[in-house]
């Protein structure tokens, strides 16, 4: 069963201190980030330690632990292969690597704590807003990412309640102290990605199974933006130009097609809702020597995955299910 899907839905406020309970919108958590607005119930400022933070929807459907597993639910990798069977996390460390971890008994150690970690599964949204905050790192920005859309064991126990979000939820928690034995799934509640939305942890026997598609979406976004663009970046030089001014021998020459595709970049990453902007504009960075074709097929197709989110859906309505 899919949710609607709506990256720019409003939130649900709850004040630490007066516990007052408020809806916004994605506009008034910017604001509120800069300490531009203050709790409506006692005056607080974001800065404080007990200051109001998103939280969960009372009818978010993932409350209800008879339809989790009847929920659609969603994970992007880097990894092809994702959730990897036989995952031998010291696969790849050098020699050296393991001499500096303290050697084998310790690599061995730290491999199974490794593989005890729990995989993650959540909204549509909060997928897209994880693939995106780590494009923008630039381990990841040229990497291949893969969406997976999740079908839970219709036999899935559920933690009573839900925790909240411990900030790099992602890498470090450990299956075993979230879901303790007799239970196969933990919800939580997320503060950065799809913010006051309910992801899950769990371990991969509770995954019946995945379909997997490449995103960005190949070769589907031929439209009159990327045209437009692609005829422009193409009549833009890229020959490298020194930046001029008092601070410029300090800057990186560059080239007015690269100055151009940023421009276009943030022009696309000014229509999304507010807290996606600077992820996206830095994911569709244009560097220097990117192909214009290529950079702008590739952006616009990242900008439909956050608009028009239907077409991703579809694409995986086509794909076959792989049990792991
Ligand atoms: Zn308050």
């Amino acid at each position: 069963m899919e949710r609607p899907i709506d990256f720019s839905r409003d939130r649900r406020m709850l004040c630490g201190i007066c516990a007052h309970q408020w809806l916004v919108d994605l506009e008034w958590i910017d604001r509120w980030e800069q300490s531009r607005e203050v709790c409506p119930g006692c005056g607080t400022t974001c800065e404080h330690e007990n200051a109001p933070r998103v939280t969960v929807d009372p009818d978010d459907l993932a409350l209800d632990d008879d339809k989790i597993a009847q929920l659609a639910w969603y994970h992007t990798s880097t990894l092809p292969d994702w959730p990897t069977r036989d995952f031998d996390p010291a696969a790849d460390l050098t020699p050296e690597t393991r001499r500096m971890m303290g050697g084998s008994k310790r690599v061995a150690a730290w491999a199974a704590r490794q593989r005890g970690k729990a995989l993650h599964v959540g909204t549509y949204e909060s997928a897209i807003h994880n693939m995106l905050r780590r494009m923008r790192d630039q381990a990841d920005h040229g990497s291949q990412f893969y969406l997976y859309r999740v079908l839970l064991m219709p036999s899935v126990v559920v933690r009573e309640g839900w925790l909240i979000d411990p900030g790099n939820f992602v890498g470090d928690v450990v299956l075993d102290e979230v879901c303790p034995p007799g239970v196969d799934v933990a919800r939580y509640l997320n503060y950065h990605e799809d913010p006051g939305g309910l992801s899950l942890a769990l371990g991969r026997g509770a995954v019946a199974g995945v379909q997997q598609v490449a995103v960005p979406l190949r070769d589907a976004c031929n439209n009159d933006w990327v045209r437009e663009a692609v005829a422009d970046l193409d009549g833009a030089s890229d020959a490298l130009v020194p930046a001029t001014g008092r601070l410029g021998r300090f800057m990186r020459p560059s080239s007015p097609r690269a100055f151009l595709g940023r421009e276009l970049g943030a022009a696309l990453a000014g229509k999304l809702p507010v807290n996606l902007q600077d992820q996206f504009a830095s994911a569709a960075a244009f560097d220097e020597g990117d192909n214009p074709m290529r950079w702008a097929r590739r952006t616009s197709c990242l900008f439909d995955l956050i608009v028009v989110p239907l077409r991703a859906l579809a694409e995986l309505d086509r794909q076959e299910r792989r049990t792991v």
